[in-house]
C-alpha cells in the first residue's frame, strides 16, 4: 500500500493507474476506522482494479459547536486495517494541502438538506458535498462507495453526481452493525458504558417503526410514534428527530410506502448518533460484527 498526503502525488497516482487501463475505486472516509468502513473497502475491490481510500478529517463540515477538535484519530490503526484489507492507496492530506486558501465556492444541498439532519446542522452538508467533490476530482475513480448508515449524505452524494454530471459510479453500501443492532461509527468510541446500552434502542425503534409497517400502519405519525415510544424508554437517549423521507427528494412522506426512508437521530450523553432503515426491507439483511 502506498500512502500519498499531496493532491498533485495523488492525481498521478490516479492518472497512472488509468493510463494502465486500471479502473479505480474510491472510499472516502475521516478515519478511525472499523468495520463498516472495512466493508466499502471490500465493494469497492469487487468493482474496480485498485482501491484508493482517503482519510481526511474534513473541517469544513463541523460546525463550530462540533466535535472537529476531539474527532478521534489513529493512523497507525486505519493503515494497517486499510493494507490488510487490500487499499492500494491511502490518501492523508492535511488540511493545508486540501485547503491551501479558505473555500469560497462550495457545494449547496439545496433542499435535500430541509430535513433530517439538515436543519440540525447547518452548513455540515455543504462542507461533505464540497469535500467528497474535491476528492472525486483529485482521486478521478470509476466509482465511488458510501455507507447508508449516512442515508441523506449518500442520496446528496448521488444527486450531485447526476445534477453537475460528474463521471463516476456511486455505489451505497447497506449499514454494518453491531450484534445489538447498533451502527458501527466511528464516535461509539466517545460512548460511557451505560450510553452504550442505551443506544441499543435506536435500531430497536427503528426495527418498531419497521413492525408497524410491516402491521400495516402507512400514515407517517403511527409509524413515527412507533419510533418515538421506543426511543421514550430509556431516559439515556435524548431523541432530535424521527422522520419519515422519499428516499430520493429526503422530503416527508405520508403516506410512507415500501421505499420510505426512516430516520433518526439521537443523543446519548453528549454523542449525537443517527440511523435510518428502508421501512420495506427492515433491519434484519444488515450485515452483523462483534463489536
Ligand atoms: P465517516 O468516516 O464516518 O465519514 O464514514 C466514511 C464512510 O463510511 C461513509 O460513506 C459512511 O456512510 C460509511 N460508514 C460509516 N459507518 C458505516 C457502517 N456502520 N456501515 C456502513 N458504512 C458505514
Amino acid at each position: 500500500m502506498i500512502e500519498l498526503t499531496s493532491v498533485s502525488e495523488m492525481r498521478a497516482w490516479s492518472r497512472a493507474q488509468r493510463r494502465a487501463g486500471r479502473r479505480i475505486g474510491c472510499v472516502p472516509t475521516m478515519g478511525y476506522l472499523h468495520e463498516g468502513h472495512l466493508r466499502l473497502v471490500d465493494r469497492a475491490r469487487r468493482a474496480a482494479d485498485v482501491v484508493a481510500m482517503s482519510v481526511f478529517v474534513n473541517p469544513l463540515q463541523f460546525g463550530p459547536q462540533e466535535d472537529l477538535a476531539r474527532y478521534p484519530r489513529d493512523l497507525a490503526r486505519d493503515r494497517a486495517g486499510a493494507a490488510g484489507r487490500g487499499v492500494d492507496c491511502l490518501f492523508v492530506p492535511s488540511v493545508d494541502a486540501m485547503y491551501p486558501v479558505p473555500a469560497r465556492v462550495t457545494v449547496d444541498p439545496g433542499t435535500l438538506a430541509d430535513h433530517l439532519c439538515g436543519p440540525h446542522r447547518p452548513g455540515h452538508f455543504r462542507g461533505v458535498l464540497t469535500v467528497v467533490a474535491k476528492l472525486l476530482h483529485v482521486i478521478e475513480p470509476d466509482v465511488a462507495v458510501f455507507g447508508r448508515k449516512d442515508a441523506q449524505q449518500a442520496q446528496m452524494i448521488r444527486r450531485m453526481v447526476a445534477d453537475l454530471d460528474f463521471a463516476v459510479e456511486i455505489d451505497v453500501a447497506p449499514t454494518v452493525r453491531e450484534r445489538d443492532g447498533l451502527a458501527l461509527s466511528s464516535r461509539n468510541v466517545y460512548l460511557s458504558p451505560a450510553e452504550r446500552r442505551a443506544a441499543a434502542a435506536i435500531p430497536q425503534a427503528l426495527a418498531a417503526g419497521h413492525e408497524a409497517f410491516r402491521a400495516g400502519a402507512r400514515r407517517a405519525a403511527e409509524i413515527v410514534q412507533a419510533v418515538a415510544a421506543v426511543l421514550a424508554r430509556t431516559t439515556a437517549l435524548a431523541p432530535e428527530y424521527v422522520e419519515a423521507v422519499d428516499p430520493d427528494a429526503l422530503a416527508p412522506m405520508d403516506p410512507v410506502d415500501g421505499g420510505t426512508l426512516l430516520a433518526v437521530a439521537a443523543r446519548a450523553g453528549a454523542t449525537r448518533l443517527i440511523d435510518n432503515v428502508i421501512l420495506g426491507e427492515g433491519l434484519a439483511g444488515d450485515p452483523v460484527v462483534d463489536g
